[in-house]
């Protein structure tokens, strides 16, 4: 029987993140268990596409609030998305980037390694991200 070191659930942006991290080493062993399925239509890099995708249940779980006085009895979406990629498949693609001094007060707040200096050398490394995230990280090594 296989044996991991880890085991992730869910492949969306963290999970893959996560794999693609610890994997990197060539150390570690690695499950990542995703609920969905590949990210297979034609929607998903087109980035007006995501609108397609709100109602659709193979990349989409459609989840509902329940219906409460504060909004009208009526039920509200909560799109979240299902498969390699998690809600990547279905998000806006819009990049915003943080302001510096947001990552330096939480590291002054004690957030040790969360500072500035830290969350640009991360993003820098978004490359890794989008290999991560293209599925690459499901190779168990
Ligand atoms: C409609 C929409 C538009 C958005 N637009 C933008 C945008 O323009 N810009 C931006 O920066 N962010 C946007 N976001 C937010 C961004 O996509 C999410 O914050 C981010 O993808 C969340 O990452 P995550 O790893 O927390 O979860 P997800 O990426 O959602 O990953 C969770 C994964 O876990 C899987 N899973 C759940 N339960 C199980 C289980 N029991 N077993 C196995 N697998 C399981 C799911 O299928 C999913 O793949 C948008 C989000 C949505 C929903």
């Amino acid at each position: 029987m296989d044996q991991f070191d880890y085991i992730i659930v869910g492949g969306g942006t963290a999970g893959c993140i996560l794999a693609n991290r610890l994997t990197a080493s060539g150390r570690f062993r690695v499950l990542m268990l995703e609920a969905g399925g590949e990210a297979r239509s034609m929607w998903i890099p087109i980035p007006a596409g995501f609108s397609k995708l709100l109602t659709n249940r193979k990349f989409n779980w459609c989840f509902e609030t329940e219906p409460e006085d504060n909004t009208l009895r009526r039920k509200i979406a909560v799109p979240r998305g299902k498969g390699l990629g998690g809600s990547t498949l279905i998000n806006g693609m819009i990049y915003a980037r943080g302001q510096p001094e947001d990552y330096d007060s939480w590291e002054q707040a004690g957030a040790r390694g969360w500072g500035r200096a830290t969350s640009s050398r991360i993003s820098g490394s978004s490359k890794a991200t989008r290999k991560a995230t293209s599925g690459e990280a499901m190779t168990v090594r």
